[in-house]
């Protein structure tokens, strides 16, 4: 028996709770689906300091929580460990499917984010948790006074740099130009900072090591010329991708895979909006997937009533 809710979010991070929010107080009967844990990807963030109104900074683990109290303080159905599978479209309805249920919306905002890349060389998946990690909030500790390398140039891999600087004895900053992507802001901090070194033209080509990671071999790509660089531990910030298979052929993606939305984060699918880092756009933050979630969640609001 299919379990019906008028609106169904999938997705439990700030797009999808600040979507949550705006559909409770609307009266629609809403219910969050969360693959994992809520908080999506800020959880994995140390610290966070362009969310206004935290000037001194705060953790993406407690604004997450935050938010999630808030979506919970209007009573917003949340699923956790709820995976979608499979959507389909039957009449005026959504069919959502997760591997034990099966959901009934009038409409969905999809807001699911994206996963961290992997940079896809060899002993990368034989090293994962053995001085592979993809977050340094989660990690971070194991790596006291010890050396650790991060690879990539954008806010990620500058800003977590930045975090494993408080811990660790030395970051490398592994990347493969000689310009960083990452905001300016914290590229002052980090050139600032003693603890922080820049390898810069370096693209990693093999990680190795016997039972845990040892050392990355790094290939100078200008000069072609190879080097072993020995550390205690990796944490890879090469960017991330939207996994949006589920949707079958309901939306438009760019060939990055980012869904395509008009201006009021509606699909080609009328009753399918799209809100936060899943969604082809520019900027990608908490604020700017606030105010996708606050969006997509008044559009879904106004298709919703206009069926009642
Ligand atoms: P990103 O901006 O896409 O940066 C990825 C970095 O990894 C780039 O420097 C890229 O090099 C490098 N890279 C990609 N593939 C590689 C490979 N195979 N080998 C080596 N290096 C590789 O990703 P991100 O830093 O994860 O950020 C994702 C989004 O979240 C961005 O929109 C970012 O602004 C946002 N974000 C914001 C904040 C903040 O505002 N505080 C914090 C974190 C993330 P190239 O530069 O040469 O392409």
């Amino acid at each position: 028996m299919a379990i019906f809710h008028e609106a169904i979010i999938i997705g439990g991070g700030p797009a999808g709770l600040t979507a949550g929010i705006y559909l409770m107080r609307a009266g629609i009967d809403a219910l969050l689906l969360e693959k994992v844990i809520l908080g999506g990807a800020p959880v994995n963030t140390w610290h966070i300091e362009n969310y206004p109104g935290f000037p001194e900074g705060i953790s993406g683990r407690e604004l997450m929580e935050r938010f999630a109290a808030h979506a919970k303080a209007f009573n917003l159905n949340i699923k956790e460990f709820a995976r979608v599978e499979e959507v389909s479209q039957n009449g005026n309805k959504f069919i959502l499917k997760t591997d034990e249920d099966i959901y009934e919306a009038k409409g969905i905002i999809v807001a699911t984010g994206t996963e961290s890349s992997k940079i896809g060389i060899p002993g990368e998946d034989r090293f994962i948790g053995r001085g592979i990690s993809y977050c340094a909030t989660c990690d971070g500790m194991f790596f006291k006074n010890l050396e650790v390398a991060v690879i990539g140039g954008g806010d990620a891999a500058v800003e977590e740099g930045l975090s494993l600087a408080n811990i660790a004895k030395k970051v490398y900053v592994i990347h493969r130009r000689d310009n960083l992507r990452a905001q300016k802001i914290l590229q002052e901090r980090a050139f600032k900072n003693p603890k922080m070194e820049f390898l810069w033209n370096k693209r990693p080509i093999e990680f190795q090591g016997k039972d845990q990671i040892e050392s990355i071999v790094l290939e100078d790509t200008k000069t072609g010329e190879h080097t072993d660089l020995k550390i205690d531990g990796v944490f890879v910030y090469v960017g991330s991708r939207p996994d949006v298979g589920f949707l079958g052929n309901l939306v438009d993606k760019d060939e990055a895979g980012f869904i395509l939305t008009d201006e009021n984060l509606a699909t080609k699918t009328k009753g399918i909006f799209v809100a936060g880092d899943v969604r082809k756009k520019r900027l990608r933050q908490v604020s700017t997937a606030v105010g996708d979630g606050a969006l997509a969640a008044v559009e879904l609001e106004r298709f919703i009533l206009e069926t009642r």
